[in-house]
């Protein structure tokens, strides 16, 4: 490897014409981290690359036919809505082929040793994305397309991905449920959209076991979340030994988002980008892929990715201080899940 950044995000101005004054989602949300990015003069420490528009084959090996076809329909006819969660714009077919790109570009800069860690700064957002179905923000599943072509451009056998957005990936999850070269493990605010991600989803046939959700409930913060990872996350990378790490990485856990009620501090980032790092380090040879997908309190969401960045890179960047309140959880007891998911889990128990 050269003397460039280990470290490189994927994003491109077209990221930005898929977007809704009214919506959470709107471009402001990518916005927020490239202009921080400027402001702290970061791009020095980082590649930038740029994605290209997936094609149609490369996103049906996700989706299906019907999917894809009524997306572009929609969008020629200028639909303004897929569901009453997720808006159009006539250019979103477009701007969603070159958001899964996106998350391939990084996928590929990984694997083919340009990069240590990309960061898919990709929108629209991707995990909500089922094969048959766009939802929840989400057109086509990026990270779940650029998982797939992992698998079968690098013949790899074990992918770990992980989930940590507030919000359970119903998409990945449905599209690796019977694959078990894809350990999926989801952390997530329950309740909370979409409904599903409960420890007793485990994974079907081949994949039985390959599926771990761990929903908390609201009020969750820095040492829940730590406690899953010590007790959880680290304890199943080490019985899976990955080949690759990929991330969706959403920061709608951050403790002001307006979405959700969790209370993650940024030096709660931190430490999931670390233990996610620690991981990589020990078995992917440092590869790491990491996709955007929710964080709607801009300067949260900006402050976090970075935080994230800085942990991969290595800089030395102090953790921004601010403190998360120290709430207790609501309807559920965190440790008592903690402890169902544990047994539930036949990795950890095998
Ligand atoms: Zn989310």
């Amino acid at each position: 490897m050269s003397d460039k950044p280990q470290i490189g995000i994927v994003y491109h101005p077209n990221y930005f014409i898929h977007t809704n004054d009214n919506h959470p989602e709107k471009k402001e949300r990518l916005q927020a981290i490239l202009t921080q990015l400027k402001e702290e003069e970061l791009f020095v420490k980082l590649q930038q690359l740029a994605p290209y528009p997936a094609t149609a084959d490369e996103i049906g090996t996700v989706h299906t036919k019907q999917h894809i076809e009524h997306l572009r329909g929609l969008c020629e006819r200028r639909a303004t809505y897929l569901d009453p969660d997720t808006y159009l714009t006539p250019q979103s077919y477009d701007v969603a082929l070159l958001s899964a790109g996106g998350a391939l570009t990084a996928m590929r800069a990984v694997m083919d040793n340009k990069l240590k860690t990309c960061y898919a700064l990709s929108r629209p957002p991707g995990h909500h994305a089922e094969p048959n179905r766009g939802m929840g923000f989400c057109l086509f599943n990026n990270g779940a397309i650029a998982t797939r072509h992992a698998l079968e451009e690098y013949n790899l056998s074990r992918i770990l991905y992980l989930d940590w957005d507030v919000h359970h990936g119903n998409g990945v999850q449905k599209t690796f449920y019977h694959d078990p070269r894809v350990l999926f493990v989801s952390i997530h605010q329950s309740p909370a959209y979409p409904g599903t991600g409960h420890v007793n989803e485990t994974g079907e046939g081949e994949g039985k076991g390959y599926t771990v959700n761990i929903p908390l409930p609201p009020g969750c913060g820095d040492r829940h979340y730590a406690k899953v990872f010590d007790q959880i996350v680290m304890p199943l990378a080490d019985k899976f030994k990955p080949e690759l790490l990929m991330v969706s990485a959403g920061q709608d856990a951050y403790h002001e988002d307006p979405l959700a009620g969790m209370c993650i501090s940024f030096e709660g980032f931190a430490n999931m980008a670390r233990h996610a790092k620690k991981i990589a380090d020990k078995y992917t040879d440092g590869k790491a892929v990491l996709f955007l997908e929710g964080g709607y309190h801009l300067r949260g969401l900006s402050e976090a990715v970075i935080t994230i960045l800085s942990e991969f890179g290595g800089w030395e960047r102090p953790i921004n201080p601010e403190p998360a309140p120290n709430m207790t959880p609501m309807y559920d007891d965190p440790d008592a899940i903690i402890e169902a998911v544990k047994k539930a889990s036949m990795l950890l128990n095998s």
